[in-house]
């Protein structure tokens, strides 16, 4: 914190308490990946203690119409990542691909190396995709005015605020995500409304959009999105089911980290950073035309969104980190769907929607573009 205390937080909570109590509002709540390893500690508990089914008790007895799961949009990101990185591969097209979820890492890119931005996914990141489903698909389902829903995402993350507010992730000049508090305002709300969070049963989150799989779950650590990504295009090429779904070659803490995946035939070469500084390295390299990888992925924080600037403070202590990410790699092994391709919200939905990944319509309303910012 600013030790003058010049520079404060933003703090959204008061927007979400008006949108609550407005009767004329639909409100809908989505929940990231990393908050449900992290929030626990601002009640006593350890750190990567998993409290996912109590975040969506607390969320629920908040009042808000829907809570939603972020993860859902992580699931509709692979299979949207997944094909792009196949069409890219298949058809000669520009490589490699670098993941999207990150709008630090967008950020960063846009300023420091704008003559690339044609390089990143064009998937819009993975809580603005479920604010735009809510907006269209749920919408329409449920004969709803998307004027009248208000989406609240709970992010790790600082940088989502910003994000939310992109005029290339609007549909129609509106926005889909309409107010983004961090894990430490939620907590703060759950403190002004009395909620003793760690006495609260353990809930699910509402259907459809809080269906998911453990694939979707690891979006929260470095590596987890790359992983996430393999794991479908392993099954989509080679059409058999992949037994062992951990590639633990993706996984670590180290900023810079390398591995080759062999995918029916195909060797891809994956490299993974995490700080700015790591992302930097990488992308000098394709600038000058040295990367070897077919895919990149990369994350601002420490650790990705675990160690997220809206976390809980964990002051350094890399023991808190590799405690969430264990939780993490935990809350993935206990689900019973743990591939992205196969969870049947989704593939309900695409069904019902979008036709399949990549359509023209998943390209509309799911996808964005990058545009050079001036040097910083
Ligand atoms: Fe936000 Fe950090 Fe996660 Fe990037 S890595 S999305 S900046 S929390």
């Amino acid at each position: 914190l600013c030790p003058t205390a010049a520079l404060t937080e933003v703090n959204h909570i008061p927007k979400v308490w008006e949108a609550l109590r407005n009767p004329r509002k639909y409100v809908v709540v989505q929940t990231a990946p990393a908050i449900r390893v992290a929030i626990g500690e601002l009640f006593g508990m350890k750190p990567g203690t998993i409290v996912t089914g109590k975040l969506a008790a607390g969320l629920r007895r908040l009042g808000f119409n829907k809570v939603f799961d972020t993860d859902f949009g992580a699931d509709v990101t692979i299979l949207e990542e997944a094909s792009e990185l196949l069409d890219r591969l298949e058809n000669g097209k520009t490589l490699p691909i670098l993941t999207s979820c990150c709008p630090a890492w967008v950020s960063f890119i846009e300023h420091q190396f704008p003559e690339l931005v044609d390089i990143p996914s064009s998937c819009k990141s993975p809580h603005i995709m479920v604010g735009t489903i809510i907006k269209t698909y749920f919408a329409e389902k449920h004969n709803l005015d998307p004027d009248d829903i208000v989406v609240v995402s709970v992010m790790p993350c600082i940088a989502k605020k910003a994000e939310a507010a992109r005029t290339e992730l609007a549909i129609d000049h509106r926005n889909n995500v309409d107010i983004v508090i961090t894990t430490r305002e939620l907590a703060m709300m759950f403190k002004e409304a009395g909620i003793d969070f760690d006495k609260l049963p353990d809930e699910d989150f509402d259907y459809p959009l809080g269906e998911t799989t453990g694939a979707s779950v690891i979006f929260g650590t470095t590596g987890g999105v790359i992983e996430a990504a393999i794991r479908t295009i392993h099954e989509w090429k080679t059409g058999k089911s992949l037994e062992k779904v951990e590639y633990k070659e993706l996984r670590g803490l180290e900023g810079l980290r390398e591995a080759t995946v062999e995918v029916d035939g195909m060797e891809l070469k994956i490299g993974i950073a995490h700080g700015l500084g790591n992302a930097r390295k990488l992308l000098e390299e394709i600038r000058d035309g040295k990367s070897k990888y077919h895919a990149i992925e990369i994350m601002a924080c420490p650790g990705g969104c675990i160690g997220g600037g809206g976390q809980p403070y964990h002051y350094g202590n890399d023991e808190v980190i590799k405690a969430r990410q264990r939780a993490i790699y935990q809350e993935d092994e206990r689900k019973s769907v743990r591939k992205s391709h196969l969870n049947p919200a989704v593939l309900k939905m695409y069904e019902e929607y979008f036709g399949k990944p990549y359509s023209e319509k998943a390209h509309k309303l799911l996808h964005t573009s990058y545009s050079p910012k001036e040097r910083i």
